[in-house]
Order: structure tokens, then sequence, then C-alpha cells
């Protein structure tokens, strides 16, 4: 199922606040959802849309399931009272507004601050709930948003940017999404501090992507040697780093933009290694529909590993792959005891060391053992699958090894996806 919202947003950066009026529709049969809102957040109008006017809902704090760690915010369930047959449409529209500062988050949740609102840079996405998230992240959404802030701001979203609609003292930027993405993204800056070059793959306050800039032409080649491999890109839209000033939390990617918090280090003994980590985040274009909430997920990290490493190591022919082996055992070994990667989903903290690591060293098997050439080919035909489907699963992985290598390869990666203990099985 997916949720669509509309969301009339208003930013005060000097003042840290936010102003949301908006809807959210919702497929019918369900007439309760669960949303996490930010709590610096409040509520203050919500209510169902009906035919004739709207109508009351029921709106609750409650606990009935815990919020993942990475969201930062309290859990609410809406639900509405209006008879569904009185609604044409088949979905239940709930309107709603709500205002307020956006809160970090609590100390005793050891959770990095992942947005906020400050008078030199706004960076919003689903970790700071400044929008009603919906609990399940299979809840994906479509969006439509139009943002009132400064005049002389710049800003960006995870959606097609259309009209910017300027008044006196403010300007209404608009995103549409129509795409089912997981998140809706907005960061922004004060015009006179942005980086604006149509050339760059950077995004960001000026003097933290002076620095980045060395990194553009390879990125550039980067790109077109996965796109040669893999296929067209799983987004039209077009793909850009968005530098913040947060410290901590390291990058996500939304739909092309990849938004990394402190920029990456420029150091020449790092080069390759910040290659690698651009391209990762490139791959997930091709491979982040495997669902976050069950082990499915290790498809997309793993196989962003797997091509980023390799395509990094054909780029800068210096031997990158197998010093990344040697570093990933390293790695997986000092994770010490982890679960199956068949038991784990994104939210628990092994998942990282299992499906980056022991994920990668479990495709790099495969491959040395059918043949580097012929494997990377498969997960070529598998890219060109995924920008296909609606959704990805091990499964459909599996089932396109055992076809083109056989059910060995398959047998192999089952006994490594049900292994559990250090390292990886004998
Ligand atoms: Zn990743």
């Amino acid at each position: 199922m997916s949720v669509h919202y509309n969301l009339s947003c208003n930013i005060v950066p000097q003042k840290g606040t936010l102003r949301v009026k908006g809807e959210a529709y919702i497929p019918v049969p369900q007439t309760k959802s669960l949303f996490v809102l930010n709590r610096g957040l409040k509520w203050k109008d919500v209510s169902q849309r009906v035919v004739d006017g709207t109508h009351p809902v029921n709106l609750y704090r409650t606990d009935e399931l815990e919020v993942p760690r990475f969201y930062n915010g309290e859990l609410w369930a809406v639900e509405a009272t209006a008879r569904q047959e009185e609604d044409k449409e088949n979905q239940i529209i709930i309107e709603f507004e709500y205002s307020g500062q956006i809160h970090p988050p609590r100390k005793d949740a050891e959770m990095p601050t992942m947005g906020y609102i400050k008078s030199d840079f706004v960076e919003l996405a689903c970790y700071s709930a400044w929008y009603p998230v919906p609990l399940s992240m299979e809840t994906y959404m479509s969006f439509q948003v139009a943002l009132e802030g400064p005049e002389d701001w710049t800003w960006d979203a995870n959606g097609e940017h259309n009209e910017i609609e300027t008044s006196d003292q403010t300007s209404v930027w608009n995103w549409k999404q129509s795409r089912q993405v997981n998140d809706i993204t907005l960061v922004g800056m004060p015009l006179r501090d942005a980086h604006i070059d149509p050339e760059s793959f950077f995004w960001g306050i000026k003097r933290m992507v002076g620095s980045q800039k060395v990194f553009d032409k390879h990125i550039h080649k980067l790109r077109g040697m996965l796109e040669e491999w893999l296929g067209p890109r799983g987004t039209k839209a077009p793909l850009r780093f968005v530098i913040t000033p947060r410290q901590q939390g390291g990058a996500y990617t939304r739909a092309g933009m990849v938004v990394v918090g402190g920029g990456y280090p420029t150091e020449s003994s790092l080069h390759n290694a910040v290659l690698q980590a651009m391209s990762h985040e490139i791959c997930h274009d091709w491979f982040s529909k495997a669902s976050p909430l069950t082990y499915d997920n290790w498809v997309d990290e793993a196989l962003a590993e797997f091509c980023s490493i390799h395509i990094v190591n054909d780029y800068v022919n210096d031997d990158y792959l197998s010093s990344r082996i040697n570093k990933t055992k390293d790695q997986l070994e000092k994770a010490g005891e982890l679960p199956a990667i068949t038991n784990l989903v994104r939210e628990k903290n092994e998942s990282y060391a299992a499906f980056y690591y022991r994920g990668f060293l479990l495709l790099n098997e495969v491959a040395e053992s059918v043949g580097v050439a012929e494997f990377k080919q498969v997960v070529g035909d598998f890219a060109r699958m995924c920008t296909q489907s609606e959704s990805i699963t091990s499964d459909m992985f599996l089932n396109l090894i055992q076809e083109k290598l056989g059910k060995k390869s398959r047998s192999s990666m089952e006994k490594w996806l049900d292994y559990s203990g250090k390292g990886v099985p004998e």
C-alpha cells in the first residue's frame, strides 16, 4: 500500500519553526493508521475529509508498536470514523495541521541528530519525522510539496522540481514525486552561501562543497561505467550529492539524491575509499527496492558494496578489490558473533556487518567460483530486472542465480545466508 501526501509547509529558519497543513490519502480498507511525528511538533487540527465536508477522527498517542530507533518521534494512531461507503474514491483522506520545532533525539536513544531547522541550513528527512511518517517502511509514498521559505533561500527535495512563486518576503517552492519513494527529504540554505554549478554533482554550502569538486570528474566516469554494466538507472532524477553541515550520521540516498553529512574526506590516502562510498550510494539507484523490513534488504546493501568495489577496482586499476576483500574479512571478524542474514532486518545493529561485510564476501565467493566476468553479467541482468520491478526480494535474486549459474551456486549462497556465528561459513 502507499500513501499520497499533499503538504503545504512553511519554514522560518531564523526561528527554527515549521508549520504544515496537508492531506494524507490512505488506501482503504485501512481505517486506522500509525504515524510517527517529531516530539517538538504539535497537532493542531486532524480530521477526515468526506464528500460534504469533514468528519472528526480519533487521534491518540500509542505504544502498540515500537518505533524503530532511527525515527525520532512519537507514535500516533489516527482512526477514521466516517463510514467508508461515503468514500467514492476508495481511499480515506486525512486532513491535518501541525507546527512547532524539530527536537533532537533523546540522549538515551544514542542516535545522531539527522534533522534540524537552523538559520544557515535546513535538513529534513524521515529520521526527524518532520511529516507524519507511516510506521511501516513498506508503506511507500508519493507526494506533492509546496514549501514557503525566505525569498533569499534555495531548496532541494527528492522530487521533480516545479515552478517557484515569489512574493514579497517569501518564495514558494514546489515538488512532485509520483513514483513510490520511502521518504520526503527537504534541504535548504541561504542563496548567498550556495554552491550553484549545473556541471557539478554537488549541492551545498560553498565553503563545504569547494573541497568536494575534485570528485566531480570521477563520479562522472564511474556513473557511466556503472550504467554500462547495470543498464539505465532506476530513476530519472538527476544524481546529486547534497553536502550538509551535519557532523554525524553519515549518508542516505533518496531517489537520486545522496545526502552526506559533513562531506567526503579529501586526503589522497582515502581517495579510492571515497570513490567507492560514492559509487555505493549511486548503486542504490538500481537495488533500493529491497524492503528494509525484511532480510531481503541484504540484496540492496551487498550488491551496492559488490558493484561499487568492483567498479572502483576497474577504474583505479590498483588491486583495490583484493585489498577490500582482506579488509572486509578483518571487519567481519572484528564484528564477532552475528546472526544469520535471513534472521536480520535493517533496524538490528548487527545487520550492517552481516549485510555489508558477509554479504559482500558471499557475492565474491560465488563470483570466484563461477568466474568473475560471468557473475558480473548476471548481476547486470538482475539490475535491469530490478529497475523494471515494483519490489526486489532475495528469492528473485537466488532464482536468477540458479537459472543462469546453476543449483550449486544457489545452494552455496543459501548456506551463507543461513549461517550464524563468527566470520563466514567453512
Ligand atoms: Zn547502502
